[in-house]
């Protein structure tokens, strides 16, 4: 058997005319794990495709040369392919739909072999060809809504087409990934088959539009064509419209966008409709929230890779323990359970190793009940988890959290006596929410093994896990306590040691601000209420009752200690004036709101006017405060402090800081976080913006740094 001939060799693409004279198109980007569409493989599947029309091939079939088909977009060239004013961006959609065209109007018929993901772009190639064919591996989906935009290569035009008005819709505006099966049932696989009978199978259903017994003509005719009255009607796009409003709510344009372009382009044939989408596109990849997203993304993935390559030098962790099984202490042990390693669960109290344990249950039952685990493999976590009043076995430990009460003394102690009882490479770490871990360092014989590993309420939930430098720490601890926190399926940030940290020395001067704005005569519902607009999952006054008002207050006292020239405050706080009326928020039913169990054992939070005139009582003002000037003093506070951050090294990068306000604060996406606002309002007028309110005091202080970037026109993001 002679090999086959190449028709066409880039350096991402290949096409072999095989034997059977079916050209077979292979997308294999070098140096790379996954194949995505950067700007090379387009050019590429342009010269490609050219290539297959002009050859004596009797058809096509794309196949990937990866272990997925391809996974999208290649997002790293999106800042600057965005930042290309309106005409040039609808121009350079115009051409690269124009590839797509062309494969899809190749003279013969042509086939998408999809073995494993083929997201966003790769989907909508997939999508151009007559024929999809997936293995059970397939997975299909546009992702492009959680980055802002929509697809762009034609693919709100074929889904439609192909799925239906409602189906496609579902697809783009949710940005979900379908598996094979589901894919098949809505339509966009053809057939799905065993992977080791992918090619056979493929070749066998090009033979069959070949003889005939396919019609691919129609089927390809079927995607270029305007949808039939009856196939959209009225209360199927009443309905497609709503959903993309609720999907994008406020903030987020893209799924009302996209579903707008799509009903627009119903009656259109091809190249029309694909002007919809090209202005969709374009009109969304302008927006700021699609530049915010994108950031995001590249963020998250720069994060990834530096905790990689910072946990390259750790030990490996087989066993772990925690001390202290309260909420944070339950919730860091089952996580850990969860995720494959066990752990020692100690306490003072069989109390509380009875609640740690119940949370461990509460939360995987729910999992089963959910079929993502079976009762076997419950069971295997919950066995993972060994509670214990003793210090027994901690010597078996690799890593060690300390999670008791936020006391230094207590914190001191337990931290020396179970220095102890460790092994010498054992690594012993601190869920300190404020404390400096350099001054619990000096409670330790081996300061060198010990950092901090700071966890979110509630653990399971949230994402981040800030792993904190004190002065003594090794980087071998650092690298350990990292690959165990992604090992837990976390998000590191490494950050360097003062009090609060990263996110808590950025909340906690949030929450100054908030305690200014109540006392100059703010309503907290007000608060509440624009700031929920503004895009916080809840504004500071919910956020403090679930804090706990006295934990809230604690902290606040750490924080004044560390940083009293604009931490400490010289008025009585509404956070200090409730918790020693004893209000504590959601853990006692009473806090800025009232709390009362439903039903469903839910929380339900609820006003109370004798808590609102309470509060009066402290305000040295009944000023109404203008929704803006809440927004912008809640703001500037939190900018402020993180630009601080930034200054003192706390972090190395704009992105840490961002990150760590987005993934442990729940700062709202579309923002992009504190450093990307001030970008988007430009250092300038955030400075000018942050002036007006210089005499609320230190925490408005525009730092030296920041002006001087205002002054060169510099910004935080390229
Ligand atoms: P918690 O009061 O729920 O639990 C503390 C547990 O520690 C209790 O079960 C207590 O019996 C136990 N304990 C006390 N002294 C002990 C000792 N000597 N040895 C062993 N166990 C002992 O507290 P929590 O909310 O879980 O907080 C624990 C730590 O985590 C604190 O440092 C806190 O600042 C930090 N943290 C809390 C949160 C949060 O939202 N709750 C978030 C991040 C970090």
């Amino acid at each position: 058997m002679t090999s086959p001939a190449v028709i066409y060799q880039g350096k991402a693409i290949q096409v072999e005319l095989l034997d059977s004279g079916i050209a077979q198109l292979t997308l294999n980007l070098p140096q790379a794990a996954v194949n995505v569409f950067n700007q090379l493989m387009l050019n590429e599947l342009q010269a490609a495709v050219t290539a297959v029309a002009t050859s004596q091939a009797k058809a096509l079939m794309c196949v990937s040369g990866k272990s997925s088909f391809v996974v999208g977009a290649d997002i790293s060239e999106f800042t600057q392919l965005f930042k290309l004013p309106e005409k040039e961006l609808l121009a350079w959609c115009e051409q690269t739909n124009a590839v797509f065209n062309a494969l899809e109007d190749l003279p013969v018929p042509s086939i998408s072999v999809i073995d494993g993901m083929a997201l966003g772009g790769g989907l909508e190639l997939c999508l151009a060809t007559d024929l999809r064919l997936g293995s059970e591996k397939a997975v299909l989906g546009f992702p492009e809504v959680k980055l802002g935009i929509c697809p762009g290569f034609g693919g709100t035009v074929r889904a439609t087409r192909l799925l239906g008005l409602e189906t496609a819709c579902d697809w783009i505006i949710s940005g979900r990934q379908l598996a094979a099966d589901q894919a098949l049932s809505s339509g966009a696989l053809d057939a799905v088959v065993a992977a080791d009978i992918l090619q056979e199978s493929a070749t066998a259903m090009l033979d069959e539009c070949l003889a005939g017994s396919i019609d691919y003509l129609a089927l390809r005719q079927r995607k270029k064509d305007p949808l039939a009255r009856e196939e959209a009607t009225e209360p199927q796009i009443a309905n497609v419209k709503s959903a993309a409003f609720k999907a994008g709510r406020v903030h987020y344009p893209a799924p009302v966008i996209a579903v707008d372009a799509i009903c627009a382009a119903l009656a259109c044939g091809r190249a029309e409709a694909l002007q919809h989408e090209h202005k969709a596109f374009v009109q969304l990849a302008h927006t700021p929230v699609a530049g915010n997203l994108v950031q995001l993304f590249l963020s998250e993935q720069y994060l990834k890779r530096t905790a990689k390559k910072v946990a390259s030098q750790a030990h490996p962790v087989a066993r772990a323990a925690v001390i202290g099984a309260g909420i944070m202490g339950g919730g860091i042990a089952y996580q850990s359970a969860l995720t494959g390693t066990p752990i020692l669960m100690k306490d003072i109290a069989q109390q509380g190793l009875d609640l740690g344990m119940d949370e461990a249950e509460k939360h995987s039952a729910r999992l089963l009940k959910k079929g993502q685990i079976s009762a076997a493999e419950r069971q295997k976590i919950l066995d993972s988890i060994a509670p214990t009043l003793e210090y027994t076995d901690f010597s078996s430990a690799d890593v060690v959290v300390e999670a008791v009460i936020e006391n230094v003394n207590v914190k001191n102690k337990v931290l020396a006596e179970v220095e102890q009882t460790l092994k010498p490479t054992a690594v012993l770490t601190s869920n300190t929410s404020t404390i400096s871990i350099s001054l619990l360092a000096r409670a330790l014989q081996q300061p060198q093994n010990f950092c901090g590993m700071h966890f979110f309420n509630p653990v399971a939930l949230m994402p981040l896990v800030e792993v904190i430098r004190g002065d003594k720490s090794s980087e071998q601890t650092i690298a350990t306590t990292v690959a165990y926190a992604q090992k837990m399926g976390k998000t590191p940030i490494v950050v360097n040691d003062c009090p609060g940290f990263l996110v808590n020395r950025i909340l906690f001067p949030y929450f100054g601000a908030f305690a200014m704005l109540i006392r100059d005569g703010a309503d907290f519902r007000d608060v509440d209420r624009v700031m929920e607009a503004f895009g916080w999952p809840m504004g500071p006054a919910y956020l403090l009752d679930v804090v706990g008002i006295d934990t809230a207050a604690h902290a606040m006292k750490v924080m004044a200690e560390g940083f009293p020239d604009r931490m400490r405050y010289e008025f009585h706080t509404v956070i200090d004036f409730l918790h020693e009326q004893g209000s504590y928020g959601q853990k006692n039913g009473r806090g800025f709101y009232r709390y009362q169990t439903d039903e469903n054992g839910r929380l339900q939070k609820m006003l109370d006017d004798s808590i609102i005139s309470n509060i009066q009582t402290i305000q040295t003002a009944q000023r109404q405060i203008h929704d803006r000037e809440i927004v912008e003093r809640l703001m500037v506070a939190m900018c402020l402090e993180t630009v601080r951050c930034l200054e003192d090294g706390i972090i190395d990068t704009a992105i840490e800081a961002d990150m760590g306000l987005v993934l442990g604060l729940g700062f709202p996406r579309f923002r992009g976080g504190a450093l990307r606002y001030i970008d988007s309002m430009g250092a300038e007028e955030f400075c000018t913006l942050a002036d007006r309110y210089a005499e609320l005091g230190p925490l408005y202080q525009v730092t030296a740094g920041l002006r001087a970037m205002a002054a060169a026109q510099e910004k935080f993001y390229p």
